[in-house]
């Protein structure tokens, strides 16, 4: 997919974002003192939490709040036949390109940009090839065909093989769900765009197994869910978008495709897919592993295979979503400038930051950021002056400072700073945790 070239262009450059994101410990380059390794990337200690609460957010919204769906982990690597099953050993490639002269490789559905050939003047290309996107490894000691096996290249897959098991486990009956968060694998050909497309990522899927005659009611009830989820977590919704699939866009199974799309400061892009699959998937399977996957309704006694809708998005883009949401840049009063990471404060990674004023107040201070880690991620930071703190703290994200100073003592309350406004309040110490739960989960 090609970024619009009518994309209204954002005021967020990725290159201060990246920057950033590194030098805060958000997201960086996987094994960066060897240079780096292209398509791969290490989460620090704010990313790690960012992703975490958006995972967490995910996982209470579509499993936990909900009878109709199960939640299920699976391995990485499944056997082989699946892969055969799902049709991603024969068609699951993009087509390729080579440059004759700068050697490079594109895609080539995606030349547009690319810029010139570093020998000079255009590039020479080779006819396109279709390069298989899936990452292959060797179970056991030895190197034969025998013994591949595949990266899964999707964590979906794995729920249409448990789906007999886990129905029956579960006691469920149609309709009703799977649902799962895990890493998935693409050899991708030309990684960009920061984790936008990466080689390993993560994807949290649902597969909602439903009756045939209900599978166009689900398709709209799980867009419509999926499309206020990204609102939820904070994305402004003038950066959010529907697009429906054009029938040659669709996979051959596919009935019905829509994509969640988010304008990124390289224009708008997907960030998830609501699928309408058909009977697909469990019909493969069933031809595949010689198994009876099919469903009886037991009150019309009706047998057929179940069919799918499915909604699978990218944690990792959604994560950078979130990231270039709420990047902004103030000049402030005094001629002052500050970088401010507004994300919704429950999906923040540190909720409170206490900031005792002087290195003497620094013993209640921390009892206090001890008390208020019991129910959320608090920060302590006794370095620099109070302006410095605050600033480190703007960047971080954190939607809360709780400064405790020499009045405290005596007194009984503290100064809470909101990030967004910086207005300040004065509120008892004991009642710190309670005011920041209201506001952090609204
Ligand atoms: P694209 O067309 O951008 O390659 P896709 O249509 O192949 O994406 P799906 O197979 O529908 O993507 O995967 C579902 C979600 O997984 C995507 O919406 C995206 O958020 C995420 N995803 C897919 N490929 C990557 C990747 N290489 N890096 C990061 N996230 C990815």
């Amino acid at each position: 997919m090609t970024a619009d070239s009518d994309a209204p262009t954002r005021s967020v450059r990725m290159e201060d974002l990246v920057s950033l994101c590194a030098r805060r410990g958000f997201i960086f380059a996987s094994s960066e003192i060897y240079g780096g390794i292209n398509g791969f990337w290490d989460y620090g200690p704010l990313g790690v939490e960012l992703k975490n609460n958006l995972k967490a957010r995910w996982w209470q919204r579509m499993v936990r709040e909900r009878d109709d769906v199960e939640g299920i982990d699976s391995s990485i690597i499944c056997h082989p036949k699946t892969w055969e099953a799902s049709g991603h050993v024969e068609h699951f490639s993009d087509p390729m390109v080579d440059c004759k002269a700068c050697k490079k490789r594109f895609r080539a559905d995606q030349l547009e940009g690319i810029g010139k050939c570093s020998e000079g003047g255009a590039h020479d290309f080779t006819d396109p090839r279709n390069f298989n996107l899936m990452l292959k490894t060797f179970i056991g000691a030895s190197e034969e065909a025998a013994a591949t096996a595949y990266l899964r290249a999707e964590t979906c897959q794995s729920i249409f093989t448990d789906f007999k098991r886990v129905r029956e486990a579960a006691r469920q009956k149609l309709p009703f769900g799977i649902a799962q968060i895990g890493k998935a694998f693409r050899n991708e050909i030309n990684p960009r765009n920061f984790t936008f497309r990466s080689r390993e990522f993560e994807q949290a899927e649902l597969e909602f197994f439903v009756a045939p005659a209900d599978r166009e009611k689900w398709f709209q009830y799980w867009l419509a869910e999926r499309f206020a989820f990204h609102q939820e977590i904070g994305l402004r919704p003038e950066h959010l978008r529907q697009r429906d699939h054009e029938p040659d866009e669709l996979a051959h199974y596919c009935n019905a495709a829509c994509d969640v799309e988010y304008l990124f400061p390289f224009g708008w892009q997907e960030i998830e897919g609501i699928h309408d699959r058909g009977d697909w998937d469990l019909t493969r399977h069933t031809e595949y592993a010689g198994k009876d996957l099919s469903y009886v309704d037991d009150q019309t006694k009706e047998k057929f295979i179940p069919h799918v809708v499915e909604t699978s998005v990218g944690i990792d883009r959604t994560t950078l979503a979130l990231l270039c949401d709420a990047y902004a840049e103030e000049d402030l009063e005094g001629g002052d400038q500050r970088t401010v990471m507004r994300f919704h404060p429950a999906l923040a990674p540190i909720k409170a930051a206490v900031l005792p004023l002087s290195k003497k107040l620094a013993e209640p201070a921390e009892k206090l950021a001890r008390d208020l880690r019991k129910r959320m991620n608090a920060y302590f930071d006794v370095s620099g002056n109070i302006g410095k703190r605050y600033r480190r703290q703007d960047e971080a994200g954190t939607p809360f400072c709780v400064t405790y100073d020499f009045d405290s003592e005596t007194d009984g309350q503290v100064t809470v700073r909101e990030r967004d406004s910086m207005r300040q309040d004065r509120i008892p110490i004991e009642g710190v945790a309670a005011w920041l739960a209201e506001r952090i989960e609204g």
